[in-house]
């Protein structure tokens, strides 16, 4: 593991960069299979999918095209508000498009069954939803993910793309920090 100043405010790794790196090329040759014979429109949930938005577009080698949308139900807090609001909308038509939604983690559902409702909306043919993590023991909307990297306990994680008050983005892994960071 490459040397870090935020390893020291990690709990407990539960993910190791390896393992997600692995986890990525299998879930690139899924896409592969799935959408080899279309023209899927990537579009990434901001901001915690960029890191694994850009190496899953490059995993799955599909010609497609990529769009972000920016929604928020968190107030720098560690628990959904329920309530979303899109903060960067989508720039391209998206009707009559196969989407492929990618998300770092599916916790409460409120996000992801907000787009879908949304991308119906405006049109889309189908929509695939791949989430790097999934923690289901906080569901509280009927949905799930048709790809997901790993599953996760009803802890809150941090790194690849994932942040607490916006820091540990950058981190390689995914972890837990320890609670005192939470009190600073
Ligand atoms: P949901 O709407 O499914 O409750 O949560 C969606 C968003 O909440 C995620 O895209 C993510 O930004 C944030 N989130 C949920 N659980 C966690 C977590 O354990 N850690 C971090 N950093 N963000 C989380
Ligand atoms: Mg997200
Ligand atoms: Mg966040």
């Amino acid at each position: 593991m490459a040397k870090s100043n935020m390893d020291q405010d990690i709990l407990k790794v539960l993910v190791t960069e390896d393992e997600i790196h692995a986890r990525i090329r299998e879930l690139g040759d899924q896409l592969y299979d799935r959408f080899h014979d279309k023209n899927p429109m990537f579009v990434g949930v901001l901001s915690g999918c960029f890191i694994f938005m850009a190496d899953l577009v490059r995993a799955a080698q599909l010609k497609s095209e990529v769009e972000f949308i920016g929604l928020s139900s968190y107030k720098n807090a560690t628990k959904s508000s329920g309530c979303v609001q899109i903060t960067r909308d989508l720039q391209r038509d998206i009707s009559g498009r196969d989407i492929i939604v990618v998300e770092d983690i599916l916790d409460s559902g409120n996000t992801l069954a907000f787009l879908k409702d949304y991308m119906l909306a405006k049109g889309a043919k189908s929509i695939t939803i791949v989430t790097l993590l999934d923690k289901p023991a906080r569901r509280e909307k009927a949905i799930t993910a048709d790809l997901s990297g790993f599953v996760v306990p009803d802890e809150f994680v941090v790194g690849y793309g994932l942040d607490y008050c916006q820091q540990y983005r950058n981190m390689l892994y995914i972890g837990v920090l320890k609670p005192e960071v939470y009190s600073k």
